[in-house]
Formats: structure tokens, sequence, C-alpha cells
């Protein structure tokens, strides 16, 4: 699909460059936007997987943050199921993201992978993307994440905005604060936001705890906010839920 419709506007440059009336002067992101219009309005609709494709290759070559795209091993787009009904909204890949350029991977990962498995679907079934597409950078010899910051989201939310549009979930799930204010704009504490419906675009999304927070906090009672947060998502999508899967977290069992 992509292969004819990239051959078609190179050929074109082509002809144009080589009739010596006019130089065309195109970047790589204006080129992309281009395709992207093209593929639109084209007879054959492109698939969601092509949109992603080409949005992942705008993504990979932004410099609209220099600090980050000089000290990137590479961007992380976003990972799963191109026509998923549940995406779930990090807020930026983190060291071991960065390195394998998949988010949601490391320890946090492992944790959101374990409540996806436990909602009773897989990583495949779901669509994982962050507000940033950059791992924040940190001084030259500091270990560990760091929060982006707001201009960073300002800067990163059209391309998240762009990958909701094309997968069309019919939910999304906010983790944390701070992908609630990459989406939202707005910063709230999470006892005040979680567990409640909110809207974003139009698209049902739902708050809960970062992975992380429940890494720092595993008490029981926290665990089963999260899951309630889950299953309020299944019920919102029609999915089947066990008694056991409502009982979850309500005992020292679990
Ligand atoms: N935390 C996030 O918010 N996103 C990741 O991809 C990893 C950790």
């Amino acid at each position: 699909m992509l292969e004819p419709a990239i051959s078609l506007v190179l050929t074109k440059l082509k002809e144009i460059r080589d009739s010596q009336e006019w130089r065309p002067r195109v970047s790589r992101d204006v080129l992309l936007r281009f395709v992207e219009s093209r593929l639109r309005e084209s007879q054959v609709a492109a698939g969601k997987s092509e949109l992603l494709e080409l949005l992942n290759c705008r993504v990979s070559s932004c410099t609209k943050c220099p600090h980050l795209a000089q000290r990137r091993t590479q961007t992380v787009f976003g990972v799963g199921n191109p026509d998923a009904e549940l995406m779930f909204v990090g807020e930026a890949p983190g060291a071991d993201e960065d390195a394998r350029g998949e988010p949601f991977v490391g320890r946090a990962g492992q944790l959101l992978t374990r409540i996806i498995e436990t909602m009773g679907l897989t990583r495949g079934d779901v669509y994982i993307a962050n507000i940033l597409k950059c791992r924040p950078d940190m001084p030259e010899g500091v270990s560990g994440n760091r929060p982006p910051t707001s201009e960073e989201m300002e800067t990163c939310i059209s391309y998240l905005l762009e990958q909701v549009r094309i997968i069309q979930p019919r939910v999304i799930v906010a983790l944390g604060a701070t992908a609630v204010e990459g989406l939202l704009g707005v910063r709230r504490t999470m006892r005040e936001l979680r567990g409640r419906w909110h809207s974003f675009e139009d698209t049902p999304l739902m708050i809960t705890y970062h992975p992380s927070y429940l890494l720092r906090n595993p008490m029981l009672s926290e665990k089963r906010k999260v899951w309630e947060d889950m299953l309020a998502v299944l019920e919102h999508l029609e999915k089947p839920i066990s008694e056991k899967q409502r009982k979850y977290f309500l005992s020292a069992n679990d």
C-alpha cells in the first residue's frame, strides 16, 4: 500500500527536478504529510497500520525538542493492535524503553502487562503509547528517569492525537497524573481524577494510577482501586467478567 504511493510521489518529484524548470525543496516531514493526505483521499482507504507506519516515520526523525532528540537512543512510538478497542497512555519512555524502542517494557511495564492479562487480554489486543515519544533526558552520569515537562508534553501531544485518530479506540486509559496533564492539560491529584469517566477527543477516558505507583505502594487497597477502574473499562467494552475477576484484590490471597 505504502510503496506505490511513495514511489508515485518520488517519480513526480524526479520529473520536476529533471525538467530543470523548478527545483523542489521538500523536507522529509512535508513529504510524509503529503503522502499521508494523498492516502487519506485515495479511493482505496489506507489501512491503520500504514498510517501508523507513516506517522512513526515522522516521529522517528522529529527534532522539535532538540535536547531530547540529541540524547535519545531512539524514539518510542507505540505498540499493539492498530485496531485496538482499548488504548493505554503512559507518560514517557524510561531507560529500558529508550533502549528497546517499545513502551512499558521495564518493571512498570511488566506490571502493566500483568494487569492487561488479568483483564483477559494480551498486549497484542490493546495499543500502548506514551505522551512523549522520547526519553526525558537526565544530567550526564545520573541514572533514573524524570517526568516530562509541560512544555515537552505540549510539543509532543499532537503525535498521540494522530495515533488516537487513526486507531479510534473505544476507551483510553490514562496512567497517572502526568499522562492526564498531557492529555487534558489539567494538573490535579489522582485522588480527584481516578475512578471516573472523562473524555479525550470524544473518546471515553478512564484515569487510573500509573503502574509505578503500585510498585511503590503495593497495598491491596491500592491494587483494588486500579482493578475497579479496569472492571469499569471491561464493562464499558461489554467484555465478559468472571466472578473470580470481580473479586480480585478483595482478599489477602490475591
Ligand atoms: N512509564 C511510562 O509512563 N511509560 C513507559 O513507556 C514506561 C514507563
